[in-house]
């Protein structure tokens, strides 16, 4: 097994580091700890930026507008945009990474040609709408009614936390068409425009003094046919496919990295007991210990990607990567606070502060979100027990 990159790929990783460096506007920079307090100018303007370099999607092909990167570029593209202090972007979160692979495997002609290439200009922004107040962790039990009329479905019930929904133009939805059978059976998968009557949108207020979530209600909505994908009835098999496109992007290594040398830097800056906290050697040994960490996931990667290249399916460690890659996020967050001092509770972004210290109040109250969405890590373990190990349930 080789874990480490051929000259190629090194070649490549240099290339992509340079033009990160060079082009990453110092305003964008930074706000990655925060998680999502990049304002949407801003968002849209380094989107645009990213598509007109061609380095919107890395994993889509190139004569669809993405860079057509292998599964190893992809890694190093990924990894390499996260290390240098850019944010994730939520223009294309949910639209390129989940939707746009889903509407090519399972949508039809109409559906591709009709909304990819505005996914990938960041001209249509999506959100996705599967859980509801009943149906999170057991997401088969949604109730959100969609009743065949005509040429439309007619939808009536609720969705809730749907990020961004607030400022997205179309929202993907699992939906409930019959429920006579098992709960699996009865789900499709459909698409609507968000300015359809019938919608409201109302933000959920958090903790971080935004709302990056939002209830989506929907009183006799009307969705044309044409906007099913696949056939009714196979909304739950979609889903999973949907699931399966996050693979090797379950968690941005390179961001945690990013965040370990944060932490560093924060602790060289912080004065303890008339020395920087980065001298303490109780302090010293918690950083070492998550970098270890830190290193385990990254070659764990590593690992993964050679089994790729040889054509090899990857084994049950990609499945844990969300899992470790989340939990492993919020302790290096825990430190952050800890490198921070008495500065760490400061909730708003007071001028005598740094931008970093305001990151780290920030980075730490949004770290909590990781281990829940895209499946809680309790079910998360659950699966990988199970369906990856072949343990017994009891
Ligand atoms: C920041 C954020 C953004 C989100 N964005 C979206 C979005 O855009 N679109 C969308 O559709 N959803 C979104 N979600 C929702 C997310 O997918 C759900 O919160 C998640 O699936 C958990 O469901 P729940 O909140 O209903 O919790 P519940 O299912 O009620 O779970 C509560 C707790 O009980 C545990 N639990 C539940 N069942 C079991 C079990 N069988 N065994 C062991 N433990 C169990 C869970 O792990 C969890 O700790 C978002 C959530 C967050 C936090």
């Amino acid at each position: 097994m080789k874990v480490s990159y051929s000259s190629d790929e090194e070649r490549f990783r240099e290339e992509v580091r340079k033009w990160f460096e060079e082009n990453t506007p110092p305003d964008v920079k930074d706000q990655t700890l925060g998680g999502s307090t990049l304002e949407h100018d801003l968002m849209f303007k380094w989107h645009k930026t990213l598509y007109e370099k061609g380095w919107i999607s890395p994993e889509f092909p190139k004569e669809m507008g993405g860079a057509g990167f292998s599964e190893t570029e992809q890694f190093i593209f990924n990894y390499e945009y996260s290390h240098c202090g850019a944010p994730r972007l939520k223009t294309k979160l949910v639209s390129l990474g989940m939707l746009a692979p889903l509407l090519l495997q399972h949508g039809t002609k109409e559906q591709q040609d009709r909304f990819i290439p505005d996914m990938l200009s960041g001209k249509t922004i999506w959100c996705q709408g599967f859980s509801e107040p009943n149906a999170g962790s057991d997401l088969a039990s949604l109730n959100l009614k969609a009743v065949p009329e005509g040429n439309y479905f007619v939808l009536n019930g609720q969705k809730t936390w749907t990020s961004m929904a607030d400022h997205a133009d179309w929202i993907f939805l699992l939906v409930r068409t019959d429920s006579s059978g098992k709960k699996q059976e009865g789900i499709s998968f459909l698409l609507a425009d968000l300015k359809t009557p019938g919608i409201t949108i109302r933000p959920i207020e958090a903790l971080t003094d935004h709302a990056p979530f939002c209830e989506v209600f929907f009183d006799d909505v009307r969705v044309p046919r044409e906007n099913l994908v696949g056939k009714m009835g196979e909304g739950w098999k979609l889903a999973g496919a949907l699931l399966q496109h996050e693979r090797l992007n379950a968690f941005p290594v390179g961001e945690l990295i990013y965040a370990i040398e944060t932490v560093r830097k924060n602790s060289e800056k912080t004065i303890y007991r008339g020395k920087p906290l980065m001298q303490d050697p109780v302090f010293r040994r918690k950083l070492a210990a998550l970098e270890v960490d830190c290193n385990s996931l990254l070659y764990t990667f590593f690992r993964i990607l050679s089994q790729l290249k040889v054509g090899s399916a990857p084994g049950p460690e990609a499945s844990f990567l969300k899992v470790y890659g989340s939990e492993l996020y919020r302790r290096v967050m825990d430190l952050n606070i800890e490198a921070v001092g008495p500065y760490g509770q400061s909730w708003y972004n007071l001028e005598e502060f740094d931008n970093s210290i305001h990151q780290a109040t920030m980075g730490w109250i949004n770290s909590a979100s990781l281990t829940i969405w895209g499946g809680s890590s309790e079910i998360q373990r659950t699966v990988i027990a199970t369906q990856v190990l072949k343990l017994p349930r009891k």
